[in-house]
């Protein structure tokens, strides 16, 4: 019903897509009126509005946070939320990273597939729908945001000053379709230090970590040793040998420093790292310090949240994941800084008496580190959008796939009943926030295609 005009129209498609992504929309922080993230996110903006202007729609721009390409009438409406700020370009490109050159049918950019590339699909699909003649029975707005890299503020100013949707997707992660995503918990197990002198060796300074989002691939400690720090030494190469731990130990008169040394990835999957603050407390541990107990504690922190008290599954988005990302010690107070993944089935409040429970008798004390947190967000499977949506999918591609669930965020959160849909294609390399990121053309038209059936079978 679609596919002929977007077929008759896919080197104009292809040619505006490659206009936004031209446009070097790194999100900035500016005090410019109108312009929150800077002047390439007001940029392409701009493009993007006046675009959908020029193909007959309603735009509206929101105070230079978001804006939206909205068609039809009434109150109720459908959502596509996309954005169109992205992650700084880094470093190795083969092709400029805001040329949008093609190459054997890829268009190499940043924002290629994260987002901008799917939000003009989003686009030109609506365009598909009205040039076809169907009538819909509400509303579809394209609401396109700023700030999705950073800190979401563009959403929140959005809907500050807009109703929400009834439904809708974000084409800004995975086909099939995500339904479920774990929520996200920060907090800080505290505990004040007394009397550190009184042992043979001092734990002055201890800090690990970059971010609470990452597994910590490294860990600094300065201790100071009344006795021979040599042998102190020595025994901490030899304990690092036993454990598996790699580390750096240097001794100047009394004092030593130690690297210790992890491997970084991403929070969502900490198991599959290794822990530099861990490793430290496995070092630690073995010697004659006034916190060895704590040390001890360190050393057992695990990935599923056990030795924390919160070791639990659920139907929909599997196991809590837990990783220690920051750890800062000085000679008044221990600070651990967790981020927790955890199930749609539990709150904050569940996790916070879990915790408290387990860690209290150790003398800690649960803090708030002043992190953004993350509610779970759930769509049932038995949905209509999740139904209609998985249905799209499978006639459009001939492919009847799992929906999938997610330990990371998605846009989606940002509205209720919204799931991901899109636009990675299974088996598809993850070049989002990579160099060369990339989006093949085909994609781009065939994402066009599907995203014209979606929106019409939710807004028939
Ligand atoms: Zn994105």
């Amino acid at each position: 019903m679609f596919e002929k005009w977007i077929d008759q129209n896919r080197d104009d498609i292809i040619a505006k897509t490659q206009g936004v992504l031209r446009i070097d929309s790194v999100g900035a922080e500016s005090t410019a009126p109108d312009q929150p993230f800077g002047p390439g996110c007001a940029e392409a903006l701009d493009y993007a509005l006046q675009l959908g202007q020029e193909l007959g729609f309603a735009v509206k721009n929101v105070d230079g946070y978001a804006g939206h390409i909205e068609w039809g009438d009434g109150d109720d409406y459908i959502a596509v939320l996309g954005h169109l700020d992205v992650v700084p370009v880094g470093t190795g490109w083969t092709y400029p990273p805001f040329g949008a050159e093609i190459h054997d049918g890829k268009i190499y950019a940043r924002g290629a597939i994260d987002d901008k590339g799917p939000t003009m699909a989003a686009l030109f699909a609506m365009k598909a729908i009205q040039a076809s003649g169907v009538q819909l029975s509400k509303k579809v707005r394209l609401i396109m945001g700023l700030d999705e890299e950073s800190n979401w503020r563009c959403m929140d100013r959005y809907f500050e000053k807009e109703p929400f949707p009834i439904g809708g997707f974000t084409p800004d992660a995975d086909f099939p379709l995500i339904y479920a995503e774990k929520g996200i918990y920060c907090f800080n197990l505290t505990k004040p230090r007394h009397n550190i002198e009184t042992a043979s060796v001092v734990v002055r300074e201890l800090s690990g970590g970059n971010r609470v989002n990452m597994v910590p691939d490294s860990c600094r400690i300065v201790l100071t040793a009344t006795g021979d720090a040599e042998a102190v030494a020595s025994q901490l190469r030899h304990t690092a040998e036993q454990e598996g731990v790699k580390c750096q130990v240097d001794v100047n008169g009394s004092e030593i420093t130690l690297i210790v040394e992890g491997i970084s990835v991403h929070s969502m999957a900490p198991q599959h790292g290794i822990n530099a603050i861990v490793q430290a407390g496995k070092l630690l541990k073995v010697l004659d310090t006034a916190d060895q107990a704590i040390w001890a504690f360190l050393s057992e922190v695990d990935t599923d949240g056990e030795r924390i008290g919160v070791k639990m599954t659920c139907h929909a988005t599997g196991p809590l994941t837990s990783n220690l990302g920051l750890a800062s010690v000085d000679e008044e107070t221990i600070t651990f800084t967790f981020n927790l993944r955890f199930p749609v089935d539990k709150t904050e409040d569940d996790l916070i008496a879990l915790i408290k429970q387990k860690t209290g008798p150790i003398g800690f004390d649960v803090t708030d580190p002043g992190i953004a947190n993350m509610k779970p967000h759930y769509v049932p499977l038995d949905s209509e959008i999740v139904q209609t949506l998985l249905k799209v999918y499978e006639e459009e591609t001939g492919e009847k796939l799992a929906p999938l669930t997610t330990g990371g965020g998605t846009y989606a959160r940002a509205i209720p009943n919204a799931v991901a849909f899109g636009a990675q294609f299974p088996g598809q390399p993850d070049v989002a926030h990579q160099k060369d990121e990339f989006w093949e053309v085909e994609h781009l038209l065939k994402c066009t295609k599907i995203f014209a059936k979606a929106i019409y079978e939710l807004a028939k």
